[in-house]
């Protein structure tokens, strides 16, 4: 595949990005758009689709026109493409009418690689006629299932970006997204038009992240027991679902010691930019935030997402703990949920305004989550599997793969539990049916009269928690459904009956007293040190040349590459040139200044 790009291709990667080859398909993407086809590409985060749009860009005559929704994020690609000596702009609503203007007086000198724009923008009557007047190299459409309402992103001027190709239809276009189960993959291509284009699918798996899944309560406390075992010093996201939750997680875990700053979308949008700039910017910093956060950000050395409430769907599970690791370098994908997040998110979809068929792929994607976080098996597997793809053997790096939950026959269990269910006039809650169970009265059981029905008193072989493990499970797979009508009222489902018949039996995952603890250090994270010292070192002066520059410190340098530059050690410029990452740009503004620091640490060493 490397062969089929041309020399030009190469020569641009090795001395604008400094990498040596093309990695998947980014190749044969990236000659597809020079040849002047279009392109769908799914990736996952971090598989590295910039490039394939970058590239072509600077090398077909005219400007990138690159659409994506992340205004937020504008300005930082634009300041990280222009450190690697890319001539790039953007042009959206945050802008000052001046800065509108300056950027487009440079799109008609033609003086731009790249220019980004908000879909927003592009969908207004001046900017197509300013671009009916200078040379398109491509457009290139970046999140692309935000097109799609089966998706979870949509956004409603997606939809005019079909008029691009109506418009400039001489002009390649290529698709992009890193969430794509078939039903938005098929959207896409249906929205945007592009049923000639060629696709591109790579894997969805990330490798480099260790999937970790676990239900019970203090989910706090296991939080920070998780990050202080794991990440002690790292960059993380945790997510919540409420901004009150996430307020006060912040707060608990600075008063543990650690950097931790709240996003939400109650706060005002300067204290936003401020808490995502320092996590962007500093090393180590914590955010606790809402969904809201994190759509693009693209920080390479993120070591840790954790959630502490169930994702509504597997796709924003998928997407949220991608922005881990995108660096390629270990990471872990921590979830800790509780059988409250199931009936609350159940409740959310049931009273929604929304019209029936979107409720019911709700409903459905929420059960599907929920199998994904009760299952026995492989994690990855199963997730792949919802992206369609087919993963042969279990991946050994999961938490389920690592140590195999146990499993237990739940069949005369779970007998009981749906008979009280039936018994009780399946109208009440989980709590309530337990007490019957456990044989409790209080005035509601007098009251009803549950104290002297059959199912009374018949489940005391189990703890309460037992009980309640086994009710989650016999909603996720579907048992049971609560009824918001009826405030989560369990009611049994067609698929109870060959259970109570004794027809069928049930093998459930065991919930031991203890096993809502996480095991202390079960997997550290290592990340790769090569020469833990002289990396210091050099991450110190990354971050000052960084302050310097008014840029991230990744901007400047990756992690990978550091370790790879302690480890090698390299005394001139033409080996510091053959380390990855380090292009000609980057090579001409920093390289001598790395060089002096391993020159001095080595002669210090000496
Ligand atoms: P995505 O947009 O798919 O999430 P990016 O385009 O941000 O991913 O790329 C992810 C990371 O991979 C970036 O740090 C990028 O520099 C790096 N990368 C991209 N292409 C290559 C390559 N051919 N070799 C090595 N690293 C690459
Ligand atoms: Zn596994």
């Amino acid at each position: 595949m490397q062969a089929e790009v041309c020399d030009a291709a190469l020569e641009a990667l090795k001395s604008h990005f400094g990498y040596d080859q093309f990695r998947f398909r980014q190749a044969e993407i990236v000659q597809t758009l020079i040849n002047g086809g279009d392109a769908l590409v799914l990736m996952p985060t971090g598989g590295g689709k910039s490039v394939c749009y970058q590239i072509p860009s600077m090398l077909r005559d005219g400007v990138g026109i690159v659409i994506s929704p992340l205004i937020a994020l504008m300005q930082d690609q634009v300041n990280a493409l222009n450190t690697l000596g890319i001539r790039a702009s953007f042009l959206n609503s945050s802008q000052t009418f001046e800065a509108r203007q300056v950027v487009e007086q440079l799109l008609r000198d033609e003086n731009l690689d790249l220019l980004y724009v908000s879909p927003e923008r592009l969908n207004t009557g001046d900017f197509f006629s300013l671009l009916s007047n200078i040379r398109i190299a491509l457009f290139a459409i970046d999140e692309a299932h935000c097109v799609s309402q089966w998706g979870h992103d949509f956004r409603a001027d997606y939809l005019r970006l079909k008029v691009l190709h109506e418009t400039f239809p001489q002009v390649p276009r290529i698709a992009l997204t890193a969430t794509a189960d078939r039903r938005t993959r098929d959207e896409i291509v249906q929205q945007l038009g592009l049923q000639n284009a060629s696709r591109f699918v790579n894997s969805f798996d990330r490798p480099n992240i260790f999937y970790r899944i676990s239900e019970g309560q203090s989910n706090r406390q296991r939080l920070w027991q998780f990050i202080e075992d794991n990440h002690e010093n790292d960059a993380g996201i945790v997510y919540c679902l409420s901004r009150k939750n996430v307020e006060s997680v912040a707060d608990w875990l600075a008063a543990k010691g650690r950097i931790a700053l709240p996003y939400h979308a109650g706060m005002s949008n300067q204290q936003r930019a401020l808490h995502q700039n320092r996590f962007l910017v500093e090393e180590g910093v914590i955010i606790v935030a809402t969904i809201a956060f994190g759509m693009g950000i693209d920080k390479p050395d993120v070591r840790f997402v954790a959630h502490l409430n169930m994702p509504r769907t597997i796709e924003a599970y998928y997407q949220e703990t991608g922005r881990a690791g995108r660096d390629g370098q270990p990471a872990n994908a921590w979830l800790a949920y509780g059988i409250q997040d199931v009936i609350n998110l159940r409740m959310v979809n049931q009273q929604s305004e929304a019209h029936e068929g979107y409720k019911i792929q709700q409903h459905q994607k929420l059960e599907a989550m929920l199998g994904l976080c009760e299952q026995v098996g492989c994690r990855r597997q199963t997730l792949l599997a919802y992206f369609d793809e087919v993963m042969e053997q279990p991946c050994k790096h999961c938490d389920n793969c690592l140590q195999p939950p146990s499993t237990w026959n739940a069949t005369e269990a779970a007998r009981k539990a749906l008979s009280c269910v039936y018994r009780t006039g399946q109208r009440f809650g989980i709590n309530y049916v337990v007490d019957i169970l456990l044989g409790k009265t209080d005035e509601r059981i007098e009251r009803n009269g549950h104290h002297r029905i059959s199912t009374w008193g018949i489940g005391q072989d189990l703890s309460n928690k037992q009980w309640r493990s086994l009710f989650r499970q016999l909603l996720a797979f579907a048992y049971l459904e609560s009824d918001a009508d009826l405030h989560g009222g369990l009611r049994l489902t067609q698929l109870a009956r060959p259970l109570l018949s004794g027809d069928e039996s049930l093998h459930l995952r065991e919930v031991s007293e203890s096993s809502s603890k996480t095991r202390r250090g079960s997997k550290r994270i290592v990340i790769e040190q090569t020469n833990q010292p002289l990396f210091e070192r050099l991450r110190k002066l990354r971050k000052s040349l960084a302050d310097e520059n008014d840029v991230p410190p990744y901007v400047i340098f990756h992690d990978k590459t550091l370790h790879e530059m302690a480890a090698i050690q390299p005394l001139d410029i033409e080996q510091l040139s053959e380390i990855g990452g380090v292009g000609e740009k980057k090579l001409q503004r920093f390289g001598k200044a790395f060089l002096t620091e391993i020159e001095d640490f080595v002669v210090e060493e000496a």
